[in-house]
């Protein structure tokens, strides 16, 4: 079943005077959440919550489809908190789980903004740390959880959560979920809790494993969408350069940090690596205001880097997709990918944090010739050509290392393969007989000693 889509953007003030304006008040909720919504300064719905409020008020299971940014949070937040209304008992009546511990954190800052004027507790629970505070927490009695699947089940089979009164169970950020494997869990827990439940199903793409577990989970669902699968967030301004190599990225990302429009930026990395050495790279040249996040990160470093790069006290935050996730800052001015991530539906999650509820923002994606082949994927899946824009004149162009430029060939092979079996490999090919032509590249000439790198 599929609902009558509304319009897809919020409604712009100035747009059609003519049409009425929906607003929260529209909505069956009661006095305390709606004025939390007006504490926190939200005047109009946005579509998915339009149209998921409804939904979930009314006692359906749903699949919403909708990017980070959309404030799919609070579209299912919001019904979930008026159903369970104001504390009771001792164990929880609803449950949210979510891939990683920043959007658990992330999800349980929103209840806390959205529940304040009740009496509800809600208590987050996630790994990287220690589950003492978090088993007490549960054990002072509690109406909703907020959940990674594994330490949910951890604490769980410890005997510490009675799951009996259950009566909502949301899956955040569903796709990711299982393209990090956290699937077995998520069906263990669907094992022990109350079979009559209503189910809550988010997701910000629509592959076809989500569309089973959907089938699986849901009951008569009724589907939602806000923008067709994996579209980039209308209101980011997307752009692309060609560069050849590692340095010449470091010196374009220098180059565009010197404009102060840029000023709040997060740079995504494909590696923990990539992070560390781009961010020593942005504080020793360019601003100290840099930080960097990923899973080698202390839990506390963590959280302490986020508070800051809420705060505004951070231009910059380096970051990983992992780390990244649930990353919940709005008028982030610019994404910077600096390297094309390679489970390409991360893209539309990194460049959901810019243009983040109808905040015009702008993700700028630095390709190497070996990552021609995943970005143009990504521009398949988001339906979209992404401009490519020239090297500014002011970058200087290194040449590529030997090894980076073996590395690459070896790569783009690799792609050729995958593309078509027969392929046999130029890499290999030129490494018989080496013309010269294959690698157009004054470094390969100098050559350095490989070892060295
Ligand atoms: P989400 O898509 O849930 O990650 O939400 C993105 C951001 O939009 C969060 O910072 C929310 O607090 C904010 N937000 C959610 N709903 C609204 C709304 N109706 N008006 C303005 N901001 C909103």
């Amino acid at each position: 079943m599929t609902e009558t889509p509304p319009p897809e953007m919020p409604a712009d003030p100035s747009a059609s005077p003519a049409e009425p304006q929906p607003s929260f008040a529209d909505f069956d909720l009661n006095r305390q959440l709606l004025n939390a919504v007006a504490e926190l300064g939200w005047q109009v719905p946005t579509p998915i919550q339009q149209r998921a409020v409804p939904l979930v008020l009314a006692g359906h299971d749903v699949l919403g489809i909708a990017q980070t940014g959309t404030g799919k949070t609070a579209a299912y937040l919001l019904p979930l908190l008026m159903k369970i209304k104001y504390a009771q008992g001792e164990s929880p009546r609803a449950v949210i789980f979510a891939p990683t511990r920043e959007l658990v954190m992330q999800i349980g800052a929103e209840v806390a903004k959205l529940a304040k004027f009740t009496d509800l507790r809600h208590v987050c629970l996630y790994g990287g740390l220690g589950p003492k505070t978090q088993i007490e927490a549960v054990q002072k009695g509690v109406d909703i959880v907020v959940a990674t699947p594994g330490r949910f089940m951890d604490i769980y089979l410890a005997g510490h959560l009675r799951l009996k009164e259950l009566k909502i169970m949301v899956l955040d950020e569903a796709d990711k979920m299982m393209d990090m494997g956290f699937m077995p869990q998520v069906r263990r827990i669907l094992e022990v809790i109350p079979r009559k439940r209503q189910n809550l199903l988010f997701s910000a793409t629509m592959p076809d494993k989500v569309l089973r577990l959907s089938e699986e989970f849901l009951e008569f669902p009724l589907r939602t969408e806000v923008a067709p699968q994996a579209t980039a967030a209308q209101t980011v301004d997307q752009l692309c350069y060609l560069v050849p190599n590692f340095k010449t990225k470091i010196n374009l990302l220098g180059h565009l940090l010197e404009n102060e429009q840029l000023n709040r930026v997060i740079v995504f990395t494909r590696t923990k690596e990539h992070a560390d050495n781009v961010s020593k790279f942005i504080g020793r040249k360019i601003d100290k205001s840099v930080r960097v996040i990923h899973a080698n990160k202390g839990q506390n470093t963590r959280i302490n880097t986020m508070a800051e790069f809420k705060e505004g006290d951070l231009r910059v935050l380096v970051a990983t997709d992992v780390a990244a996730r649930g990353i919940d800052v709005n008028q982030v001015s610019h994404v910077i990918n600096f390297d094309v991530p390679i489970i390409y539906e991360d893209y539309v999650h990194r460049i959901g944090r810019t243009g983040r509820a109808s905040h015009l923002g702008q993700a700028i994606t630095f390709c190497t010739p070996a990552e021609v082949y995943h970005f143009a994927k990504i521009e398949k899946i988001i339906r979209q050509t992404v401009p490519q824009q020239p090297l500014p004149a002011q970058v200087n162009v290194e040449e590529t290392p030997f090894d980076e430029q073996q590395a690459m060939l070896r790569e783009i092979d690799a792609q050729k393969r995958r593309e078509n079996p027969d392929f046999k490999g130029a890499f290999h090919e030129k490494k018989k007989a080496p013309s010269g032509k294959r690698i157009p590249n004054k470094a390969k000439k100098k050559r350095p000693s490989p070892r060295k790198s």
